[in-house]
């Protein structure tokens, strides 16, 4: 494989940018080797700068759930881009996309619109805060929100792959709030609550994408609800991956809960910058103007964004494509399990709708640390493999595959096969 074009190119980003990435989790630090620079992608495909072609399983990390390039999100773009980027005061599409958003979440009575997941979750602390006039939050170990300062621990993908704790520059006192909790263990959270009459929240990643994908056992979560409304303490579904990917209405659709407040990010941008952040009347008058929550955003309800979002959730709700999902997904886990078994690999793997990752590991994986007991060595070996033969998934053990709505059958023979080549890679170190 030729890649001389992406390895200059990182040479050359070093000057000037942050290890010549803008977000770290673009960085191969824990499968070596240089960062892939991508010219164009079209569809399911991906085409780096020495022209190699790729099956997108990135997917920019969730947001291009109809591929790359849809003809219709294209043309609803081009023709906000000649109307007007930005303007600085409310325009119709706002009102058109918040109308989907709540309907698609039946939580939300209304939505205000902000420029990243991260923005979305951390209104959603100030909002939680202002609504309960409590302070502490419950977060869960291997769950990411954003890189706001008080949900930078214990924070999954990004951190796991770079072993840090947390992040320097987060102060004692921005953290002190915070409370950690084990994924599918109802009750370490009870002990929280138990513990703390000042719980303002409890965030949750509904399906965990972030430690790799794991996913809560219907007790749990049911019970999570049933305990966070008994204590007044808010549910913050952080939907931000799983909104739109899920099911239309997101995983709390799939799982049957409702959250008090709900994040979105990722796909309802439709590969522009937006986030969200929704509730219940009772709970969005708070938000500036109508209440005394304050958060503004110069960009927020970006034209160009808005026509992206609509257009993208228009198309999602027209192709339903989530049985299709599941179908598909469960022929890659087969092909994953049928190859690590004929290989003598160990392997595990999880899957939610559209969302998969395979685990290097014998034992189920329900929690942050059990994921940690990856064998990571074997997953670089693998990730290489996968790349070299055209799949292009995130160069991280702890981070979702994702499906898009146009990965078509010769699609999935190629990732099949590609799975296939690389686990014999695996083999070579196992054996
Ligand atoms: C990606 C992600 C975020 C952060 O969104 P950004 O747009 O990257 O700021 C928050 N929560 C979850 C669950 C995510 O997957």
């Amino acid at each position: 494989m030729n890649n001389t074009k992406s390895q200059e190119l990182y040479a050359a980003g070093q000057k000037h940018l942050v290890g010549a990435v803008n977000s770290p989790v673009r960085a191969f630090n824990s499968v070596g080797g240089n960062p892939l620079f991508m010219e164009r992608a079209h569809g399911s495909k991906i085409y780096d700068v020495d022209g190699n072609e790729y099956i997108d399983m990135v997917l920019s990390y969730g947001p291009m759930i109809l591929g790359h390039g849809n003809d219709k999100v294209v043309a609803s773009v081009q023709k906000q881009v000649c109307t007007g980027f930005t303007f600085g005061a409310s325009t119709e599409d706002e009102i058109t996309l918040a109308e989907m958003v709540c309907d698609a979440f039946p939580g939300m009575d209304k939505v205000r619109f902000v420029n990243s997941g991260t923005e979305a979750i951390l209104s959603a602390i100030r909002l939680a805060r202002a609504f309960t006039n409590k302070n502490h939050i419950i977060k869960f170990a291997g769950c990411y929100h954003g890189h706001s300062d008080a949900l930078l621990v214990a924070a999954g993908s990004g951190l796991a792959t770079l072993s840090i704790p947390g992040s320097k520059g987060v102060p004692a006192d921005a953290v002190k709030n915070t409370l950690i909790a084990t994924y599918n263990d109802i009750d370490s959270v009870k002990k929280h609550i138990a513990e703390c009459d000042d719980i303002a929240a409890v965030f949750i990643e509904p399906i965990a994408g972030n430690m790799g994908v794991v996913k809560p056992t219907d007790d749990f979560i049911k019970e999570l609800r049933q305990i966070t409304k008994e204590a007044e303490i808010l549910l913050v579904v952080d939907e931000v991956m799983t909104g739109f990917r899920s099911k239309f209405g997101g995983a709390q659709e799939l799982l049957g809960i409702e959250a008090d407040i709900t994040c979105l990010g990722k796909v309802v941008g439709g590969g522009f910058p937006v986030g969200a952040y929704g509730a219940r009347n009772e709970i969005m008058e708070m938000v500036s103007p109508l209440g005394a929550m304050y958060q503004a955003g110069t960009l927020s309800g970006n034209p160009v964004a808005m026509a992206a979002g609509i257009s993208t959730l228009t198309e999602l709700k027209a192709q339903n494509p989530y049985n299709k999902f599941n179908e598909q997904a469960e022929v890659i886990e087969k092909a994953l399990i049928d190859a690590a078994s004929a290989n003598g690999i160990d392997l595990t793997v999880n899957r939610f709708g559209s969302m998969i990752n395979p685990f290097f590991n014998a034992k189920t994986v329900t929690n942050f640390d059990e994921a940690q007991e990856c064998n990571t060595e074997q997953f670089t070996k693998f990730f290489w493999g996968l790349i070299e033969n055209g799949v292009y998934i995130p160069p991280s053990q702890f981070e979702a595959w994702f499906l898009c709505t146009v990965l078509s059958e010769g699609d999935i023979n190629k990732i099949i096969s590609a799975i296939n080549n690389a686990m014999k890679k695996v083999n070579e170190i196992v054996n």
